[in-house]
């Protein structure tokens, strides 16, 4: 039996769109809340440049969408998949994200990689049409599969015959960095936005404090614990995000390269932080992938974010940077790594 999400199916029930302003200019709130990205997305935004920004936000996120989806006919992604083998031309926002995307897939070493596309649908994760296919199956397509061949040249696209890519690991980041832009250029200066757990945060609260982002407990409803930041995105890849489940088995929308199977390598949820949604989204979908002991080895290589990681036994794993920033719900245990 196939049990689907309760997240995405509440989701798509809560199809509301909300504009809500209140009297007294810096205590002026306005809420959004729609329906995009095949998720459901929410804004807060504080002060009175506040309503006009909300509307130009929702605006922004669905033009995205049109640009990156791989089911809609008429968007870049699609003109990509459809001209394997030649070039496509494609909007500067396309051949933005794409290459950023493609540098993450470099430094992940293949952990993140764009071209499983093919292997993404046949487990029927875009249609929510869920199947586990045959080994022999994953096999033949993983053959047409390797981010290196993805080539950006100025506004076009190539990827070889065969071949298809997929922004799912990206776009909600690249586009929470799109909406922080506007806030900022509308003048302003505290917001948070939630884009189906990815929280992208302008400045602190109203009163100056930080927020407080509760990062989810992927094996039950509550939250393991939560974060302060401010001017920072928070983003999780979690085994609890999209999956199916059959003969106890679960399985989940974010696929290890090497075998095609979902990504099993002791990690069920990865957050990130740093500056930028699409960096943290993107790294943290890799180090979902990565598994526990090369996310902690990348880490100490890199240092250019923070994370929070649960490993499949319950552990939780802070980095150094955020560890004071962090306070763990009642019984949770966190281990530093530094
Ligand atoms: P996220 O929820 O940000 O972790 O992204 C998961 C989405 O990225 C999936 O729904 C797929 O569309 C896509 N995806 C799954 N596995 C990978 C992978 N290893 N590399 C790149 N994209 C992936
Ligand atoms: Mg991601």
């Amino acid at each position: 039996m196939q049990k689907q999400n309760k997240k995405s199916a509440a989701a798509l029930v809560c199809a509301a769109i909300m504009l809500a302003g209140c009297a007294g200019p810096e205590n002026k709130i306005t809420s959004s809340s729609f329906i995009a990205m095949d998720t459901y997305i929410s804004a807060t935004l504080y002060g009175d440049k506040g309503k006009e920004a909300a509307g130009k936000i929702k605006e922004e996120i669905l033009r995205l969408e049109r640009l990156f989806s791989v089911t809609d006919e008429k968007s870049d992604l699609w003109r990509i998949n459809h001209t394997a083998g030649g070039n496509a031309r494609v909007s500067p926002d396309t051949a933005e994200i794409i290459g950023k995307t493609l540098e993450i897939c470099e430094k992940s070493g293949g952990a993140l990689d764009i071209t499983l596309y093919p292997v993404v649908a046949e487990w029927g994760f875009t249609g929510n049409e869920y199947k586990i296919p045959g080994e022999d199956i994953l096999k033949s397509l993983l053959e047409n599969t390797d981010y290196r061949r993805v080539k950006v040249a100025g506004d076009t696209v190539s990827v070889p015959e065969g071949f298809q890519i997929d922004l799912g690991a990206s776009a909600k980041g690249y586009a929470g960095d799109k909406v922080i832009g506007i806030m900022k250029a509308e003048g302003v200066s505290s917001a948070i936005v939630n884009l189906g757990g990815n929280v992208q945060t302008l400045g602190a609260k109203p009163d100056g404090s930080d927020w407080n982002i509760g990062i989810q407990d992927p094996f039950g409803e509550g939250y393991i614990g939560t974060l302060r930041v401010k001017d920072k995105a928070v983003v999780t890849s979690g085994g609890y995000e999209r999956y199916f489940e059959e003969n106890g088995k679960r399985y989940w929308h974010i696929i290890d390269p090497s075998d095609g199977y979902p990504a099993d390598n002791g990690i069920v949820s990865a957050t990130v932080i740093g500056d930028s949604g699409m960096f943290c989204d993107a790294m943290s979908t890799a180090l979902f992938v990565m598994g526990t002991d090369r996310s902690q080895e990348y880490w100490r290589k890199h240092r250019d974010f923070e994370m929070i990681l649960v490993g499949d036994d319950g552990t939780v794993t802070v980095s150094e940077g955020i560890y004071e920033s962090f306070s763990p719900s009642e019984g949770v245990k966190v281990d530093l790594i530094k």
